[in-house]
């Protein structure tokens, strides 16, 4: 049953959404929260005791789509549930699986009552008060808005509620890719590169910070092609690493993350930031996607394995510490042997804290999916051996942190009681035991165990906490 304001205000309504993907779509679906919750959503735990659905989908992984699908199917038997006891539920579906297969949605799952893209989610609480307009069942048809519209989105979003924000926050900046490399679906789902202008970044960043965020991660699909609008009437646009020196500037925020980036968009201010900003932690997820110059020119990447490593000595030359991980893609159309090795030995050569790694696989109306294709066995057999070399990269990289005492930024209860978890600068998790009272501090730990996914280590004694200067200084 619903609570019904004296100003007819309905505070009753459940909305739960589900988030596949990456962390931009995290960053959006909150965003969704806020737009809807002048509606009178609040967050409810569980599907089956939601008003509102939405599916915030991601395109990336294979059989993306058939997985929205049957999620759909499961959906629309709590919607009958819901109807049969005189209730209503309204089931939306957003994010890139939706911008990709638009009314096909609506066609196989007519029980979705809105389609809506990445690009047009700050109409929402138009869609839903349409919805909501007609009587129940009565709409013939489903909602669809998959425009990549003039207006910027951003431009048409609240205030992020960060009322009780993670102390490790995320703040979208960029988004879409005019890049169009072979294998990949983000341009046609995202839309155009666009960056957010640097006032507006810089006023989500002070808001998170003030409602107790102590590290933000700069989102963009390519956050480093980042080029936002000047603050103050200024003239021109800022790259990446102007706007790191100026959220710099914000009193409490300890540590400055930005992912993810591409090869080509980085310049010069970016590596003297991690020389030149404390805070800036020295670890940069840079994907390469293979070693082989024949299969980056394939893959339409635009750099050479070589101009990779050059990158990477840049930045190790500017923050000796830096720690480096990517994504790769094994079994990209054209790849033999010899483009393979050149991959394992790219990686051998820089040594990743982390890495993903992926098996090719063809994303229709993408320029790769029409090349001939590579059996699956020696995808997934190539795909073994890198991740073998990857893992023990990692296992090594963790390992060498025995016996150092790091900076970690502790961020959410442990699965053991007692136990905290939080991050070093280097983006692994450490785990501690502590109070949960310690939670948000940013403490030294010493490291005193190291897995494959994770290290452990103890809080030093009488130490005080550590301020955004020192956290940058890790042993
Ligand atoms: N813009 C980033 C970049 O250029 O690396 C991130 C792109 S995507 C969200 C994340 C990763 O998914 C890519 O770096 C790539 O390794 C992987 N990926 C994308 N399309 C793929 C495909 N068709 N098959 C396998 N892996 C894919
Ligand atoms: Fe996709 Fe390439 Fe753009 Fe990254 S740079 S989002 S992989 S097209």
């Amino acid at each position: 049953m619903s609570m019904v304001e004296k100003d007819g205000t309905d505070l009753g309504k459940r909305l739960y959404i589900k988030t596949y993907g990456c962390q931009m779509n995290v960053y959006d679906s909150a965003r969704m929260a806020d737009l809807l919750a002048p509606l009178g959503y609040h967050i409810a735990a569980a599907a089956g005791e939601a008003d509102m659905v939405i599916l915030n989908t991601c395109h990336i992984r294979e059989k993306a789509a058939e997985k929205v699908y049957s999620e759909l199917g499961r959906l629309r038997a709590l919607k009958r549930a819901r109807a049969a006891s005189g209730g209503r539920m309204v089931l939306a579906v957003g994010g890139c699986v939706a911008q990709a297969e638009g009314a096909e949605i609506l066609r196989r799952a007519p029980h979705v009552d809105i389609v809506f893209g990445p690009q047009t989610y700050h109409r929402l609480p138009a869609m839903v008060a349409g919805i909501l307009a007609a009587p129940a069942g009565g709409a013939a048809r489903g909602l669809l808005d998959t425009d990549f519209p003039e207006e910027a989105k951003f431009d048409f979003l609240p205030e992020a509620a960060a009322a009780s924000p993670s102390v490790a926050a995320i703040l979208s900046v960029q988004e879409g890719c005019d890049k169009f490399c072979s294998f990949c679906v983000v341009p046609y789902t995202r839309g155009a590169e666009y960056s957010r202008p640097v006032a507006d970044v810089v006023a989500e960043a002070r808001r998170l910070v003030a409602a107790g965020a102590r590290e933000i991660t700069l989102l963009g699909q390519n956050v480093n092609a980042y080029h936002g609008a000047a603050p103050n009437g200024g003239a021109g646009e800022w790259g990446l690493g102007r706007l790191i020196h100026a959220l710099a500037e914000i009193a409490g925020l300890a540590r400055i993350r930005y992912t993810t980036s591409h090869p080509g968009d980085v310049d010069e201010a970016l590596i003297a930031a991690h020389r030149d900003v404390p805070q800036l932690m020295p670890f940069l997820h840079l994907p390469v996607q293979s070693g082989s110059d024949r299969v980056l020119a394939a893959m339409n990447r635009k750099h050479t394995a070589d101009d990779y490593r050059r990158l990477v000595e840049r930045f190790a030359a500017a923050r000796p510490d830096m720690a480096f991980s990517s994504d790769f893609i094994v079994g990209h159309p054209g790849e033999d042997e010899v483009d393979f090795a050149a991959t394992l030995a790219l990686v051998e050569g820089i040594g990743y804290a982390q890495a993903f790694s992926f098996m090719y696989s063809p994303r229709p109306g993408t320029p790769a999916a029409q090349a001939p294709q590579l059996p699956d066995e020696v995808k997934a057999a190539r795909l073994a051996t890198l991740q073998e070399l990857l893992w023990a990269q990692q296992r090594r990289f963790n390992e060498a942190c025995r016996g150092d005492v790091l900076p970690v930024l502790l961020e959410r209860p442990g699965r053991h009681p007692g136990q905290l978890i939080g991050r070093s600068p280097y983006l692994q998790s450490v785990h501690v035991e502590g109070s949960g009272h310690l939670l948000g501090a940013l403490l030294p730990v010493r490291i005193v165990g190291a897995g494959q996914n994770s290290v452990a280590g103890v809080l030093e004694a009488d130490v005080p906490e550590i301020g955004p200067a020192a956290a940058a200084v890790s042993a």
